[in-house]
């Protein structure tokens, strides 16, 4: 069954939730995922923010949030916010890991609808952040826990050397900074993958 078959009350219930919990930065801070996919279609949305409108989409955000309410504060240090100050323009880059387990590894929850397309490495922008948030917090031992309807599989994430990355984070945070500035989105496009679901495809296409 589709998930457009839902009954109305239920899908207006998973667009309320989801919209209503997008997280709202505070003003001169960028999340890792503004940075970390197309920043394209962050400049659109920062310039003109738009709810969610695909079910599908709101669906996979939904399931996954749903989870992190339910376990991340069974731990005892949960949702910890992670931030890192730029110098070259007044911007922070802020993200939140979702715990740290009984052995104190940083972990980070992630639900996708089946784990049959999960390989023995996480995608690249799942491992750069939580990287992220383990160099933030001074941690060495980072993984994430992947959950399907019926399965958990979990992958440990090697931090090493973050010099890299970091410089990478705050290249992409400065082009975004200035191409906001400017009122012209960035150049370079995210993977093709994103464009089917992204809602700023007009505005993406507009300004080509
Ligand atoms: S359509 Fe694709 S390239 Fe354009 S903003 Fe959306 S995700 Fe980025």
């Amino acid at each position: 069954m589709p998930l457009d078959d839902l009954p109305q009350p239920i899908k207006d219930e998973i667009f309320r939730f989801v919209n209503n919990q997008e997280y709202e930065p505070a003003p001169n801070t960028y999340s890792l995922t503004d940075l970390l996919y197309c920043l394209r279609r962050s400049y659109f949305k920062k310039m003109n923010p738009k709810p969610i409108a695909s079910l599908k989409q709101a669906f996979n955000l939904y399931r996954g949030q749903i989870f992190d309410n339910l376990w991340t504060k069974l731990f005892k240090r949960n949702q910890v916010r992670c931030t890192h100050r730029l110098r070259s323009v007044p911007i922070t880059i802020s993200g939140k890991y979702d715990f740290l387990d009984e052995h104190g590894i940083l972990t980070d929850l992630k639900m996708p609808r089946t784990l049959f397309y999960v390989g023995d490495q996480p995608s690249e922008e799942y491992a750069k952040q939580i990287r992220f948030y383990a160099f933030c917090n001074a941690l060495d031992k980072a993984q994430i826990l992947y959950i399907d309807g019926g399965d958990c599989k979990k992958i440990l994430v090697e931090v090493g050397d973050c010099t890299e990355l970091l410089k990478e984070i705050e290249e992409k945070a400065t082009l975004l900074y200035w191409a906001i500035q400017r009122g012209k989105p960035p150049q370079q496009k995210g993977p093709e993958w994103l464009c089917n679901e992204c809602q700023y495809q007009n505005e993406c296409t507009n300004e080509e």
